[in-house]
């Protein structure tokens, strides 16, 4: 790995690694001035400090990405195939790397933390298919002499903005297929984990890919909107929280690009009176716990129908106090610290908020958090919680499980339809009937049934409806494809003089 400078924090009068960018293939330290505290979450220290990018750095990104994307748009499809199966290769050798900073960085469990490599490499595993994947259609003699056929270009200069909670997985949903379409790239990771990228850049040069074609600029707001506003970059995926998902949608279409974004999320599980209560009750606590509650696809209300809160609430209750919470690296621990002490306190005042406005609070994790300075909390159960309260109205991006108990199963669906965030949906039932009902009236993006966390295999796209996703295209799989390509359709003759005649009228199909 690029060799880490050190300097000393001012602040603290220690020594605390830099991590910069990466630009046109090479380290670059930042040189703005401006900088942000990267901590090991399970201490609560400071570990590195990172550059926030100057407008000038991330118009040097671009210019290093429109300088490589010549060439590399030029690059045969079996070539760049190729390219791809080593890029697939490192990142499969190197995935512990990988999943050490991101334990270090993030917090996420050791476990955990390999198992978001391993799905971001089945993104790169399906970027490997690129030239099945942008095959165009043809039809011959379309008209008289004239055959007609569709191709798919790459865009040029693409960027990525992305949230703290995938920092490995989430980019290599857009660099894998945006690169494997002929794209030059400019990622700017989130702030608070940002070494991932780095790691990844040199991991790319290794496997091949040409300098320039990949770029990392770190930052905040000020490198986030040179991106937006900046007249050399053709399309910009984001993937965090709903304000931002929708600010990014509105301010990059406004300076005339290709957006999607993705925002935030409030999954709900409904469990029907038919249901192996302990098949769900395993689900829920999964689903609900698993990195800390800090997945968009987190199930983060459980919506009892009928008889089945009584046994599903204490299979759940149950089973919590077996959960090991405790640092990522070490063995055993099932769930780490939230990523920042500050995210840790706000996930904390939402458990007392449902606790005031009369939810019944079975489990309260502010209780049973290790006692250390990392950023931990344990884990809470609310229970009878009621769809106007603040806890369910607001995406919590904790290890905070919320029971909302309803009469039916049309008052269940109609509390997901009614939310505002349309992402992530499971239901669990033994009932196929309810099931296919169910697929056919939720209004959500990736459904559920009896799979907690439906995340789509990478050769369906990623993506949710309502406030979850701004723009029309979903993340990865096909619609990637879509997205990071611009379409042509090439009408075509060759010279026939025996067909060749003037005719100025509009021309039609003969
Ligand atoms: P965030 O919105 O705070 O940050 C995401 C990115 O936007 C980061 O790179 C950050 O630097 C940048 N950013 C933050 N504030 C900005 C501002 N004011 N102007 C411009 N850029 C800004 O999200 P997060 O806290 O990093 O991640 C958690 C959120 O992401 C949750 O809401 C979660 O549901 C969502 N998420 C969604 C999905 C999905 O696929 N829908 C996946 C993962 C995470």
């Amino acid at each position: 790995m690029t060799e880490v400078v050190t300097s000393s924090d001012e602040r603290t009068g220690e020594e605390v690694q830099q991590v910069g960018h990466w630009i046109g293939g090479k380290p670059v330290p930042g040189a703005s001035g401006r900088t942000g505290p990267v901590y090991n979450p399970a201490t609560g220290e400071q570990t590195k400090e990172v550059a926030f990018a100057s407008i000038e750095e991330v118009d040097a990104a671009v210019a290093a990405a429109a300088e490589a994307f010549s060439a590399w748009r030029a690059t045969s499809l079996s070539k760049r195939t190729e390219t791809f199966f080593r890029v697939r290769e490192l990142v499969h050798d190197r995935r512990e790397e990988i999943a050490r900073i991101l334990t270090e960085e993030h917090g996420k469990v050791f476990s955990d933390a390999m198992g978001e490599v391993q799905r971001g490499l089945e993104v790169i595993e399906f970027a490997c298919g690129i030239p099945t994947l942008m095959k165009g259609g043809f039809s011959e003699q379309a008209a008289t002499g004239i055959d007609v056929y569709s191709i798919r270009q790459p865009l040029g200069v693409v960027a990525g903005i992305t949230p703290f909670n995938f920092p490995a997985m989430v980019p290599m949903w857009m660099w894998a297929p945006a690169l494997a379409c002929g794209n030059a790239f400019v990622l700017k990771p989130s702030e608070k984990d940002p070494s991932a990228s780095i790691y990844v850049g040199e991991l790319l040069q290794e496997a091949g890919v040409p300098d320039g074609v990949f770029n990392v600029v770190q930052g905040d707001k000020v490198a986030v909107d040179a991106i937006l506003e900046h007249p050399g970059i053709a399309a910009v995926s984001f993937v965090g929280s709903t304000p931002i998902a929708r600010y990014i949608y509105e301010t990059g279409t406004k300076h005339g690009k290709r957006v999607q974004a993705l925002g935030g999320a409030k999954n709900h599980m409904i469990v029907l009176p038919d249901a192996d209560i302990e098949m769900a009750a395993d689900a829920a606590v999964s689903a609900a716990y698993g990195s800390a509650g800090e997945r968009c696809m987190a199930v983060s209300v459980v919506l009892a129908v009928g008889e089945v809160a009584e046994p599903l609430v204490e299979a759940i209750k149950e089973r919590l106090p077996k959960i090991s919470v405790g640092p990522g690296h070490e063995e055993g621990s099932e769930m780490g610290p939230l990523i920042t002490g500050e995210h840790r306190d706000r996930v904390a005042s939402f458990i007392e908020s449902g606790r005031e406005q009369g939810a019944t609070l079975v489990v309260d994790g502010r209780e049973t958090a290790p006692d250390c300075d990392g950023f931990f909390l344990g884990v809470s159960l609310l229970d009878d919680v009621k769809p106007d309260m603040h806890c369910y109205q607001n995406e919590i991006f904790g290890p905070v499980l919320e029971i909302v108990r309803t009469e039916t199963y049309d008052e269940a669906v109609g509390l997901v339809n009614a939310n505002p965030y349309g992402n992530g949906v499971a239901m669990f039932t033994r009932d196929g009937g309810a099931a296919r009902q169910f697929q056919f009236d939720v209004n959500v993006g990736m459904v559920g049934i009896n799979v907690p966390i439906p995340v789509p295999v990478a050769w369906y796209s990623f993506g949710g409806w309502k406030s979850s996703l701004f723009g029309d295209l979903h993340a990865y799989g096909p619609e990637s494809i879509m997205f990071y390509t611009g379409g042509k359709v090439v009408t075509a003759r060759w010279p026939d003089p025996a067909t060749s005649s003037v005719n100025l009228g509009f021309p039609q199909t003969r």
